[in-house]
């Protein structure tokens, strides 16, 4: 059967012009084919052709827009970047491989030799070890700051510095960062304010709105929210983001169709899946609060959290992530762990399903025991991502290692 020519509401899905933040997610950036199809398609080709000669070559020359091949661009995974960035209020957005090659693509993006990033001392692992080991060797310098302490991130401008970083909640003892704020500090300065938003995904936190002129993204977490797939976005302003997806094509650290078209699944329910996982998370911390066994709970939503007021501020709920630490030591801590049966003991975050993780021994086990110290990540301190089980489930297999204890 040949195609009919229809143009499907000029390709559009819907207007969005008005649309607020469930219907993007849901609607944003899909633009059908003239076969008419409701959900979106996957497009697994490595490149596309042209009529002729001369398109082809207009195409190459960037005379005409179009796809060329996919390391580039391809139809589904543009989809995924319209919807980031509509959901991210951003003018553009580029998908990535991974959350990593988001970074690492702003980075190198943005930067020159002899630049210089000012970074919160409380970013993902992998972050710390992109600024300091490798971007170090292209002559890019990073100073690290109590991301809580403005005054440190001013001291630590030079004359040089071109890029703050910061990631707000933190992992894993969920310290807030003052996004308006250290903006700006870096605005005042002539600097960009990126901001690693995984934690808490547009739905609970827009970054763009408190002042941040990029956000980063690990889509391989809460964005798929499934645990399938390995992902990453960057947003920001048009011209900026000319040069990351100038590198990205480059470079190749590019989205897979496949993983693109799972991306915009999760985004469907990302705002829903967000609320009931934080009310979950929420319910947990509290709970966890009056044990016996439990020395500390870390989780935003606490009133006993020192920052709790800028969190209910800058965030619209809290979060699925929490941390605790038992009475006693990794010995205790391990047997907490072990006894429980649902959920999953894994580094891993972000998911349907609860993960549980003693960070001391994994995530942050490469980091030395003094390093470890003076991040607050003690042999006592177990993370939990909470998924969707039932609540009284997971109660009950946590009192599993409570009665450990
Ligand atoms: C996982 C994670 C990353 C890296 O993402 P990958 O998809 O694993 O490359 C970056 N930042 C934060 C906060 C993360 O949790």
């Amino acid at each position: 059967m040949k195609s009919s020519k229809t143009s499907f509401r000029d390709g559009l899905d819907s207007d969005l012009s008005d649309a607020e933040f469930s219907t993007l997610a849901i609607r944003g950036g899909h633009h059908r084919t003239a076969e008419g199809e409701h959900s979106e398609a996957i497009f697994p080709t490595s490149s596309f052709v042209f009529n002729n000669a001369a398109e082809a070559a207009a195409r190459f020359g960037g005379e005409e827009d179009g796809n060329i091949y996919s390391r580039f661009t391809n139809p589904t995974v543009r989809i995924f970047e319209e919807r980031i960035a509509a959901l991210e209020g951003a003018d553009r957005a580029v998908a990535t491989s991974t959350g990593m090659a988001a970074i690492l693509s702003l980075g190198v993006g943005l930067l020159s030799n002899g630049d210089h990033i000012v970074c919160s001392c409380s970013v993902f692992g992998s972050t710390v070890s992109l600024f300091d080991k490798y971007f170090s060797k292209m002559g890019i310098t990073t100073t690290f700051v109590d991301p809580g302490d403005l005054e440190a991130w001013q001291q630590a401008v030079t004359k040089n510095t071109k890029l703050f970083f910061l990631e707000t909640p933190s992992n894993p003892l969920a310290e807030i960062a003052d996004i308006k704020a250290v903006s700006d500090v870096a605005h005042k300065n002539g600097c960009w304010l990126a901001v690693d938003n995984c934690f808490c995904t547009p739905a609970l936190q827009q970054p763009l709105t408190l002042g941040a002129d990029f956000v980063v993204h690990s889509a391989t977490k809460f964005l798929d929210g499934q645990g399938r797939c390995m992902g990453g976005a960057v947003v920001g302003p048009e011209k900026e983001m000319e040069e990351v997806f100038g590198f990205l094509r480059t470079g190749g650290a590019s989205m897979s169709p496949f993983n693109a078209w799972v991306f915009i699944k999760g985004l469907e329910t990302l705002e829903l899946r967000l609320m009931a996982q934080s009310e979950r998370a929420m319910a947990l911390a509290n709970w966890l609060e009056q044990k016996e066994g439990i020395d500390k709970v870390f989780y935003a939503g606490l009133e006993s959290h020192p920052q709790h007021l800028l969190a209910a501020k800058q965030q619209k709920a809290f979060g699925a992530v929490l941390a605790f630490e038992v009475k006693g030591g990794q010995q205790q801590a391990w047997n907490f762990i072990n006894a429980t049966r649902v959920v999953s003991i894994t580094g891993n975050l972000g998911d349907v399903k609860t993960t549980i993780t003693h960070p001391a021994t994994t995530t942050h086990g490469r980091l030395s025991l003094e390093e470890r110290e003076k991040a607050g990540i003690n042999d006592n301190l177990i993370r939990l991502s909470v998924g969707l089980e039932s609540l009284d489930d997971l109660k009950n297999d946590l009192a599993r290692g409570l009665n450990t204890l």
